[in-house]
């Protein structure tokens, strides 16, 4: 894992401070000299974390800061702000603007290399996920860039984790101006209630009575369902040690006491408002996996997916001796639908049609549309015989009951043919099951259609 890092600086001697520290830790390490250069650099995606000096002329650190964070393209990148001055005031402004953390010159090499590792640990993850929910940007999904760009980070469900009421009292105050909070002061209960909570952020004291707050972040990274919440820690000045292992567990932020409530603020809603773009990407990606398995129109599983899945399938049956039952079904006359009420028509048919089926088979049977108006399922555990009456069932359901199209307006008649076989004991391949049933169903055609016929292995 080899970030790339960008060092911004007017002063040459700075620059070469940083690259030489960064470079014997191995990072390839990139350099600015003001920040018009750096805003190129950053918009040809070529560093992943960017150290950038505040006073610079013509365009300061702060004023890059925030043309990075409000750029659809660009916000993602860890912005480290390094500053010679180092008031609240100072690194308000940089947090305002958007900045992921602070380092004061001179930049101690302990602190910098865990701060690096821990962005550089974040970025990779942020860009696994834009990579893959690039795929959903292409079939035309909204941008989570552009909701994470107009995000105040406001709003959020925090969890707080402090034993010591003086502080969580003051803290929870302090927080409540913007978020809801919830307070567990029993760190005992706290990982339960942070996996129950589905929180935003969670914020830990380290100075907890009997009980390593550490300990607790690192049970919070390993659990499922609390690994992708981002954890604020909060230490006295002299617990720095801890801090810099907490980084490198999976803590995000931290905090010194006595807590600026500017900084804590800002320091909260930049994780709440990176929590929501991760979890954005990460639904996209789902999304997209449900989209490349889905069939739009129906909703049932597509074709790509039931060729894949029936082979697991059928593999799974030969191996435990157990029965496998496939039908082909195939609307009669769906042509003429299409031609006498319209494709509209005939869509509202192939949507009805889906839910039928649905309805009249298990949960562990597969359906898909194979095609324009066949349908293929797949039904685990099941021989020719009950095989052939859920057949039958499915038939009637069709025949029985006729079909409202537009809006409800019209109702037609449809029917369907079903060819059906089963897997043969031994091994048969998918491909020659599949022709067995596609015989069988154009059997059903030519003896009539609206019939169920059966062919065994
Ligand atoms: P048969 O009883 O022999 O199955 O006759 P058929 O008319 O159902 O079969 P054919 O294969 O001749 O026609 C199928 C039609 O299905 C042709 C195609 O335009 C239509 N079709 C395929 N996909 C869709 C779709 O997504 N929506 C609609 N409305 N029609 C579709
Ligand atoms: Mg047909
Ligand atoms: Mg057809």
């Amino acid at each position: 894992m080899s970030a790339r890092i960008l060092v911004v600086d007017d002063v040459p001697a700075n620059v070469k401070l940083l690259e030489a520290r960064l470079s014997a830790e191995y990072f390839d390490v990139m350099t600015a000299s003001n920040g018009t250069e750096a805003l190129a650099i950053c918009a040809r995606a070529e560093c992943d974390i960017i150290l950038l000096d505040v006073m610079m002329p013509d365009m300061d650190g702060f004023e890059v800061c925030r043309r990075l964070k409000s750029d659809p393209t660009t916000h993602h990148i860890p912005v480290v702000m390094v500053t010679a001055l180092d008031s609240p005031a100072d690194r308000n402004r940089g947090l305002e603007a958007g900045a992921d953390d602070f380092l004061t010159k001179p930049v101690s090499d302990i602190v910098l290399i865990a701060r690096v590792r821990s962005l550089t640990r974040l970025k990779m993850m942020t860009d696994e996920l834009r990579m893959r929910a690039i795929t959903s940007l292409e079939i035309g999904m909204q941008a989570p860039e552009r909701t994470a760009v107009a995000d105040t980070g406001k709003g959020g469900r925090i969890l707080l984790v402090d034993d010591r009421q003086s502080s969580y009292e003051r803290l929870a105050s302090l927080l409540a101006a913007e978020h809801t909070v919830d307070v567990e002061p029993n760190p005992t209960e706290a990982l339960f209630h942070a996996a129950e909570g589905n929180y935003d952020l969670l914020i830990v004291s380290l100075d907890l009575n009997n009980f390593d707050g550490l300990r607790l972040c690192s049970q919070a990274r390993s659990l499922e369902r609390t690994r992708h919440v981002p954890i604020l820690a909060i230490a006295e000045a002299e617990n720095s040690t801890r801090l810099l292992r907490g980084l490198e567990i999976g803590v995000n932020d931290y905090l010194l006491r006595p807590i600026d409530k500017t900084e804590l603020l800002a320091r909260a809603r930049t994780q709440i408002r990176r929590r929501r773009y991760t979890d954005h990407l990460r639904d996209n990606v789902q999304n997209s996996i449900e989209m490349a398995i889905t069939d739009a129109l129906t909703g049932l599983h597509n074709r790509r997916y039931m060729e894949s899945h029936l082979a697991t399938l059928a593999e799974q049956a030969s191996t435990r001796g157990k029965p496998l039952a496939l039908m082909i079904l195939d609307i009669d006359y769906f042509k003429s639908i299409n031609d006498n009420y319209g494709h509209d028509a005939g869509d509202d048919v192939l949507r009805e049609f889906a839910v039928r089926v649905r309805k009249s088979i298990r949960g562990i049977d597969l359906a898909c549309r194979y095609g324009g108006e066949e349908f293929v399922i797949v039904m685990p555990e099941t021989d020719l015989h009950v095989a052939g009456m859920v057949a039958e069932r499915l038939r009637r359901s069709i025949a029985g009951e006729p079909f409202a199209v537009h809006k409800g307006t019209k109702r037609i008649e449809v029917t369907i043919s079903i060819g059906l076989t089963t897997l043969e004991q031994k091994g048969e391949a998918v491909g020659d099951v599949l022709k067995r049933a596609d015989t069988a169903l154009y059997r059903a055609k030519h003896d009539g259609r609206n019939r169920v016929v059966s062919q065994a292995a």
